[in-house]
């Protein structure tokens, strides 16, 4: 499977200088999306998961059918004022902006070791703000995956300690 080519990519969006990885190509090619998904399996199959957290909203899309096939919890992490419940919440800088994101307290247990997902790793603004969510409740880090990273941005620089796993990275121009 060639991962770069179900990977569609739109330069200056959503603003002048961002090359947008777009992973919506890979969920509407079923060969792709399998093929992440079983990447993902076997790269944590020997990893003791007690949930997932997946981030708003490309990242629900990887996090739901991974969390089903280990049947572990799936969690939500939404952008502010989605969730209806008592939430955790945490600000966070984006490559393009400033974001808020909620978790419903209820739903990260204490105690537990979770897996957090999203598409694509740029800063690890976002994947960190999760994971301070996560030891602010006294749950652990299990591990954060990604499809995509993008080193140049050096995320590593943020997330290292919770081991981040990609698929494919891309350098900047
Ligand atoms: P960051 O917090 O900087 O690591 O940004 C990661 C989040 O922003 C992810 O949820 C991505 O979906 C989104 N994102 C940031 N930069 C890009 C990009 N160049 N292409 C696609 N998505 C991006």
């Amino acid at each position: 499977m060639d991962l770069d080519k179900a990977i569609r990519k739109v330069p200056d969006f959503p603003k002048p200088g961002i090359l947008f990885y777009d992973v919506t190509s890979i969920f509407a090619d079923p060969d792709a999306f399998k093929y992440v998904l079983s990447k993902m399996s076997e790269l944590y199959k020997d990893t003791d998961l007690d949930g997932v957290i997946c981030i708003e909203s490309r990242g629900f899309l990887l996090g739901a059918p991974f969390a089903l096939k280990r049947s572990v919890p799936l969690v939500l992490a939404r952008k502010s004022g989605k969730l209806p419940g008592d939430t955790i919440a945490k600000s966070y800088s984006l490559e393009y902006g400033e974001e808020i994101l909620e978790i419903h307290k209820a739903d990260l247990t204490p105690g537990k070791k979770w897996l957090i997902v999203d598409d694509l790793i740029a800063t690890g603004g976002t994947l960190e703000a999760v994971a301070y969510m996560v030891e602010q409740q006294g749950a652990e880090v299990a591990g954060i995956f990604s499809i995509i990273g993008l080193p140049f941005l050096s995320y590593k620089n943020k997330i290292a300690r919770y081991n981040p796993q990609t698929l494919i990275d891309y350098e900047g121009e």
